[in-house]
């Protein structure tokens, strides 16, 4: 009897952790709060705590549990939002590159702050760039250090690895690893089933939701991508309009060396929003996110 009471409630502190580490990372899918625990358990969410490593003082104190996750991220502090119902999150992919410093210049230049969602590069210009990157104000995000879909959406553990040793590069550069993230293709991606098979992604992304981190897909696309050097006016067109009748969003550029119309057309594009009552700011863990995939 006492055996089993003990197992029960190892069992219920199991579930306790875990609404702790889901509400974490999925109270803030649809909303700002950061503050909600989700009231419905699944079963799946609860393998979490598999690894019997939470101690029974974590376990009484749910606050304690809800730091525990947070203390993997020592970046600069999380700052609130600025004022203003309408707030944009531009972000640039698969940098640094030979345009980050454009980028950077043009940001600065226009009073706004955005994301980069960096891959590996351990040249000292690279290691220059994510330092300038922070220098500036903006935030990193983590976009895998390999990019290579064959390689890092095999299994979940492979698609960690990679994401690992970007951040230990950033941590050794920069001071801090993100908690930020963003899947190379986005999260609802097809290329990953060549290596991964179909529900490769599903199973990715509730690792990196283990893991500590959030993900960020984008609701307005530059369209940067849809052709090796799109056309300038595509780029501002496409933002706009995608734009219309959003208070949140996060706009989807890339900061690649050849893609030079997206670095022509950001400073029309920041104008251009800013008139459409736009302010910028720079995604966090606990921001406003829009995810393809259903959690
Ligand atoms: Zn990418």
């Amino acid at each position: 009897m006492g055996d089993r009471i003990r197992r029960t409630s190892v069992y219920v502190m199991g579930l306790m952790i875990s609404v702790n580490l889901v509400g974490c990372s999925t109270a803030q899918i649809h909303t700002e709060e950061d503050s909600e625990v989700p009231q419905q358990l699944s079963g799946e969410k609860s393998r979490i705590v598999s690894d019997g490593s939470q101690t029974p003082a974590a376990v009484d104190d749910l606050d304690t549990a809800i730091v525990e996750t947070r203390h993997f991220y020592t970046g600069p502090p999380h700052l609130p939002h600025p004022a203003g119902d309408k707030i944009a999150y531009l972000t640039f992919d698969d940098g640094p590159s030979a345009s980050t410093r454009t980028i950077l210049r043009i940001l600065k230049n226009n009073g706004a702050v955005a994301t980069f969602f960096v891959i590996g590069n351990e040249t000292s210009e690279g290691k220059s760039l994510y330092r300038e990157i922070v220098a500036e104000g903006h935030a990193l995000g983590n976009h895998t250090f390999s990019h290579d879909y064959n390689r890092i959406y095999k299994t979940p553990e492979a698609f960690m690895r990679d994401v690992r040793k970007l951040d230990q590069l950033l941590e050794r550069t920069v001071g801090y690893r993100p908690d930020i993230l963003r899947f190379p293709g986005g999260s609802n991606n097809h290329l990953s089933w060549k290596s991964g098979g179909k529900g490769v992604m599903s199973k990715v992304a509730a690792v990196v939701r283990e893991e500590g981190y959030q993900y960020f897909d984008w609701n307005v696309s530059s369209t940067d991508a849809a052709a090796p050097v799109q056309d300038r006016d595509m780029i501002i067109d496409s933002v706009l309009s995608a734009s219309k009748g959003k208070k949140r969003i996060i706009v989807l550029m890339h900061d690649n060396t050849y893609k030079t119309t997206t670095v022509e057309a950001l400073p029309v594009v920041i104008s251009k929003l800013k008139a459409a009552g736009f302010r910028f700011d720079k995604l966090q863990k606990a921001s406003f996110t829009f995810q393809f995939l259903e959690p």
